[in-house]
């Protein structure tokens, strides 16, 4: 069973990325979670360091998942961390679209590595990082959908706003 790399921006991670995790870590010997850094481009609410350490803390029941930050090219990472698949989550047929086109592009830059989609599970069909932000800034109780440490992350950074 080779080596599989979820890459993504987990800004943060929630329950419907920590439930492809789960997945992808009972198909693959190891699964390396890669949070990307992104250098200028993308608004992201945490720092790369945040983001690890929020996704190492919710998936710290996982005895075969790793988490890394990462820049650059996915296959390049993918490459250096020995991965034959990048796992991603499909949510809705938008999803689709664009993930087709990052896998195609990734298969011509790298024809040895595959990519694995697992669909979201029924209950987190909905859920991505930005509603779950909207909801937090809002005042809305998220528990539902984050392990502790994201849920305390996210009080911290939008204060009284969030339920204690
Ligand atoms: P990116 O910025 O690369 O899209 P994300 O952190 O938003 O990174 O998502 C990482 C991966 O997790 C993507 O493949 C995304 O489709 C998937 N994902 C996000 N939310 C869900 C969800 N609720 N259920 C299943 N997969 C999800």
């Amino acid at each position: 069973m080779p080596i599989a790399l979820y890459p993504g921006s987990f800004d943060p991670i929630h329950n419907g990325h920590i439930d492809i995790a789960e997945r992808a870590a009972r198909l693959f010997e190891e699964l390396v979670v890669a949070v990307y850094h992104s250098p200028s481009s993308k608004r992201l609410l945490f720092s790369t360091e945040e983001r690890v350490s929020l996704a190492q803390a919710g998936l710290a029941h996982l005895p075969n998942v790793r988490v890394i930050p990462y820049t650059g090219l996915t296959v390049a990472c993918a490459r250096e961390v020995g991965a034959r698949a990048i796992v991603r989550g499909l949510r809705a047929t938008s999803d689709y679209e664009y993930e087709s086109q990052l896998a195609l592009t990734n298969k011509q830059l790298a024809p040895e590595i595959d990519v694995v989609c697992l669909i979201t599970s029924l209950q987190y069909a909905y859920l991505s990082s930005t509603i779950l932000k909207e909801v937090a800034m809002l005042g809305g109780d998220i528990s539902q959908w984050v392990p502790e440490a994201v849920r305390q992350a996210l009080h911290a950074r939008f204060g009284s706003s969030q339920p204690a």
